[in-house]
């Protein structure tokens, strides 16, 4: 399966699409990522392009892929570091995962205001950051977290109950979706998301047993 492309032209996803494919690396990508000012509102109103977190090798094991920055994380510059950042922190070590091993990337890489979802043409421009750092990282298994990342992998009219559990071939790579951790919070410590992030959690840890 391949990644769903940009439905129609937009001027300011080629554009974006343009400048990214130019990056050689890691670093030039997220030079050319912070000025930008494609999506005019989130532009507006956020304080930091949250580009994503490699490790210091540039070579993740795995990929992790939410929906967007949060106030914390638009406030700090990094992906995952608020309520959200930290249950995933815990949950990937219950897992037996490490995200020192991991990139750590949105979808829309500011945030919209007030949390709300990102739009379509919001996703659709950013898509054009996150193709090519999922091509630079060269990651063989990325999990996305939550329905938003999702749909940009498996198509609009993913249900995530219906592809949770197991991987999906997109690209060459094995993605798996999976809840957000703000569901897991939302629903508490005893609810379904919970459980669910962490078995699947679980599922990636095992799919990568034996890889460096
Ligand atoms: S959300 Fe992405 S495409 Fe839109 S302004 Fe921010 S970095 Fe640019």
């Amino acid at each position: 399966m391949a990644a769903p492309r940009p439905p129609r032209f937009d001027a300011g996803a080629a554009e974006v699409a343009r400048t990214a494919a130019a990056a050689r690396d890691w670093a030039s990508l997220a030079a050319a990522a912070r000025p930008c000012t494609a999506c005019p509102e989130l532009a507006a109103t956020r304080q930091h392009v949250v580009v994503g977190d490699v490790p210091p090798t540039g070579r993740p094991r795995f990929v992790l892929v939410g929906e967007a920055p949060g106030a914390t994380e638009d406030e700090t510059g990094r992906p995952f570091v608020g309520r959200s950042g930290a249950l995933l922190d815990q949950l990937l070590t219950e897992a037996g995962l490490a995200r020192a091993d991991a990139a750590v990337l949105n979808v829309v890489k500011c945030r919209p205001p007030a949390n709300r979802t990102p739009r379509s043409v919001e996703v659709q421009r950013c898509g054009g950051w996150l193709r090519r750092q999922l091509e630079l990282l060269d990651a063989p298994v990325v999990v996305a977290l939550g329905l938003s990342s999702a749909k940009w992998f498996l198509g609009p009219r993913t249900v995530l109950a219906g592809v949770r559990g197991r991987p999906h071939d997109v690209d060459g790579r094995a993605v798996w979706a999976t809840y957000h951790p703000s569901a897991a919070i939302r629903f508490g410590p005893k609810g379904a998301p919970r459980a669910g992030l962490l078995a699947d959690l679980t599922a990636v840890a095992g799919s990568l047993e034996g890889t460096a």
